[in-house]
């Protein structure tokens, strides 16, 4: 069997480490296994995979160090595994610079999901692009070049920070974006603190392009970690 990607998984739960290694083989991937964040530093140092699963609570060290330590060297995709209790250290791998998460427990097309938007997002950032100035959800068009939101053909009117907070939801579409994350992208990184201005913003962008913005279908709350735009 030829495999087009490889992966680094690091979990020190057996049985989930299998079960994720099989998802992960089933998609096309090539796995190495590591049980502790030390072992798997030494996996990805030495495969340079595409992609890094890395649980958050391991034996030796925490996966947000990993993370870190990756991000010093490498723009590889990072999924990391959380339990419900890691919210806090949730958000900090993230804006460490770690894709995407998931919480345990999880099915198999969620996982797969999660992979198949992570590779898309890294593959354009190398260049290979599906990059396509026009982009169009629901009955909204964004035409990137001209800045231009319409409805049906209809201009929409968004201010210029709105209009930026979109393009970045819609640049990292199906990816969970934190609060920080969006605030530094859009303020600036003094602003970082600040997610009462975004609260505020998301609001109004929602009432400008979703269809009911009490139950937004595009522009998703993750609760205490960001928004995902979908
Ligand atoms: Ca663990």
């Amino acid at each position: 069997m030829t495999h087009n990607f490889q992966a680094v998984l690091i979990e020190d739960e057996r049985q989930v480490r299998r079960y994720i290694a099989m998802a992960l083989t089933s998609s096309g991937f090539q796995v190495w296994e590591a049980e502790t964040a030390k072992q798997g530093l030494t996996e990805i140092s030495t495969r340079k995979p595409d992609l890094v699963v890395l649980d958050l609570g391991l034996p030796d060290q925490d996966g947000i160090e990993v993370v870190r330590h990756v991000r010093t060297w490498s723009n590889m995709a990072i999924l990391i595994l959380s339990a419900r209790t890691d919210e806090t250290q949730k958000v900090e791998a993230l804006d460490a610079g770690a894709d995407d998460y998931l919480t345990k427990p999880f099915g198999v097309p969620e996982l797969e999901a999660r992979i198949r938007a992570i590779l898309r997002r890294s593959q354009r950032q190398n260049g290979h692009t599906d990059d396509d100035p026009y982009f169009e959800f629901g009955a909204i068009q964004v035409d990137l070049t001209r800045r231009r939101v319409t409805r049906l053909g209809e201009e929409i009117h968004l201010t210029l920070t709105e209009y930026r907070i979109l393009t970045l939801l819609i640049t990292n579409k199906d990816r969970v974006l934190t609060h920080r994350q969006i605030l530094k992208e859009v303020w600036g990184p003094n602003h970082v603190d600040r997610s009462h201005y975004l609260r505020v913003f998301m609001a109004g962008l929602r009432r400008k392009i979703e269809e009911t913005p009490a139950s937004p279908k595009h522009i998703l709350t993750e609760t205490g970690i960001g928004y995902r735009f979908v």
